[in-house]
């Protein structure tokens, strides 16, 4: 019998790098908790408080900020449903995929744009995360589409850009009796939405994956898996 496999939308990403680590892909489908996985705290604040900020304005004034321009004529902020609730099952490769979006909007034309706020630069670094990404929101689209989030029009990132110059440090109004204020400018980059040719490929990917009962190899000369094998030997009490 095929063992049930429930992957994020997140981690299906992983699969869309176009030479992923096959040991990185393996591990984490089969182990569920990693060690030393701790992300810093202060982006989860962030990251929930760029929601609440975008679900303040538009409360206040029925529309979305104009950093959100780009993502069209949006009539709707729709509160983005929990992983439990925003999930979907792939029959042909009996996974399921499931996610949260950070945001969604519904636009005048009765369709849906799915966005992800980054704290980040937009910098040629984030150019590599960019498959990861890509898949990511593309997931997002694939369960939309089979809820009730149809059409899915458009897809992007907003990286959220911390303003660090000498201007935004020298101003006065930067620093008040409790501490200092840091302003995040907006950078929205569009995705293509290929959810219903890219999603299911890579849920075989993944599903293949999982059905591969020995751990594949690192990839060589990593060092993060070098220093794996080196504890390990302390560990087992092995010869230096
Ligand atoms: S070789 Fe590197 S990328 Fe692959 S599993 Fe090990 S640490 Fe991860």
């Amino acid at each position: 019998m095929t063992q049930r496999l429930v992957i994020s939308a997140k981690n299906l990403g992983e699969f869309a790098y176009r030479d992923p680590c096959r040991r990185c892909l393996w591990v984490r489908l089969h182990v569920k908790k990693l060690p030393y996985q701790a992300f810093p705290g202060v982006f989860s604040s962030i990251d929930r408080y760029n929601k609440a900020v975008v679900s303040a304005f538009y409360k206040r004034e029925g529309h979305a900020p104009q950093w959100l321009a780009q993502l069209g004529d949006v009539a709707e902020n729709v509160t983005p449903p929990h992983y439990t609730r925003f999930s979907v099952e792939h029959a042909e490769s009996g996974v399921t995929l499931r996610g949260e979006a950070d945001a969604i909007f519904r636009l005048r034309d009765g369709s849906y744009v799915i966005a992800d706020y980054k704290t980040a630069r937009y910098t040629q670094g984030q150019e590599k995360m960019l498959p990861l990404y890509h898949a990511q929101l593309n997931g997002y689209a694939f369960i939309a589409e089979r809820t009730d989030f149809r059409p899915v029009s458009r897809l992007a990132l907003v990286y959220m850009e911390p303003v660090t110059d000498d201007a935004a440090s020298e101003h006065p109004s930067t620093v008040d009796q409790r501490g200092f204020s840091l302003s995040l400018a907006a950078t929205v980059v569009p995705l293509t939405l290929e959810h219903e040719t890219l999603i299911p490929r890579l849920l075989e990917l993944a599903r293949a994956m999982f059905d591969t009962l020995a751990c594949p190899p690192g990839k060589d000369g990593c060092d993060n898996c070098t220093a794996l094998d080196r504890m390990l030997a302390a560990l087992r009490g092995d010869d230096p």
